[in-house]
């Protein structure tokens, strides 16, 4: 039997009329269910999605890491922001194109493999990666680099170079983009360490490394983040306004906001399950997602 809910019946109607924030915002494509709300609704780890883009299975400098997943829905910004570095990066320093990996749900909520990724405003991006001679080739996939910058390929022999120019390119492209605020890119310290002494020596302007040092972190709760780059943007004004809850610090670069009250969390199933059927099974290539545990 179907729980689908319709417009103005059930606990979800008693909810919305219980917040103040649905009742100050009015917007073109609401959800019937709570008109005021949509978009990146609540907090990274426990929230939905509406409204969302699907990034292609590939564009201009990139591809996804499973062509036929069914987790590469994000916001409009997000998924801009993935094409728009990944187009850049293959315009100035060629070689072979970003592997994506897993952003959200169509709905958001729980994927496998996350804690977060449930909002719409997350995404895996694996690194661009060399032979250790240095001739670009395709990420072979989640693999652990050290401070030395190297990884071996599992079940081999061979290793690849964790190529720091085209991923310094990748970071300046997010981190200075006027159109997608930042609010984390998790990695490891080492990894770090080598984009920005590389960041250094080009001559990177200051106010660049600065947002770069700040953004970039090795998280302390979950995995160092040696194997990928997980990126986070931040809230825009608008989609505080209609749901969206912070997930980290709000760094002064960013445009203030008035954060809304968190939400209630059956509002939340409900705004999901509001969005339209529930999205096919996961393909077998998932299996292999590494587990990321970014807060
Ligand atoms: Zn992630």
């Amino acid at each position: 039997m179907s729980r689908r809910r319709r417009p103005g019946r059930g606990p979800g109607r008693a909810l919305v009329a219980a917040s103040p924030l649905l009742a100050a915002a009015c917007f073109s494509s609401p959800t019937p269910l709570a008109p005021g709300v949509g978009g990146s609704v609540g907090a990274p780890q426990h929230g939905v999605l509406t409204d969302g883009v699907e990034l292609p299975a590939g564009g201009p400098g990139f591809v996804r890491y499973r062509p036929h997943g069914q987790h590469h829905w994000g916001t409009p910004v997000l998924v801009a922001a993935v094409e728009r570095a990944a187009a850049r990066v293959s315009t100035e320093r060629g070689g072979e194109p970003l592997v994506v990996g897993d952003l959200s749900a169509r709905r958001g909520g729980k994927i496998p493999g996350h804690r977060s990724h449930r909002s719409g405003r997350d995404v895996d991006l694996l690194f661009y990666t060399t032979t250790p001679e240095g001739a670009p080739v395709r990420s072979p996939g989640f693999l652990h680099f050290g401070a030395d910058g190297l990884a071996r390929v599992q079940g081999t022999d061979d290793y690849v170079r964790f190529d720091v120019a085209r991923n310094w390119a990748l970071i300046e492209s997010l981190v200075g983009s006027e159109g997608a605020p930042v609010l984390f890119i998790f990695v490891s310290r080492e990894l770090e360490a080598l984009l920005l002494e590389w960041a250094f020596a080009l001559g990177s302007p200051d106010s660049l490394l600065l947002r770069a040092a700040t953004v970039m972190l090795q998280p302390g709760d979950s995995t160092p983040h040696d194997d990928h780059f997980h990126v986070r943007l931040a809230c825009s004004a608008e989609e505080a306004l209609r749901g969206c809850d912070g997930g980290g610090p709000r760094w002064r670069w960013l445009p203030p906001l008035e954060e809304a009250a968190p939400l209630d969390d059956a509002l939340l199933a409900a705004i999901a399950e509001d969005e339209g059927p529930p999205a096919a099974p996961e393909d077998s290539a998932g299996d292999d997602a590494p587990q990321d545990d970014s807060s």
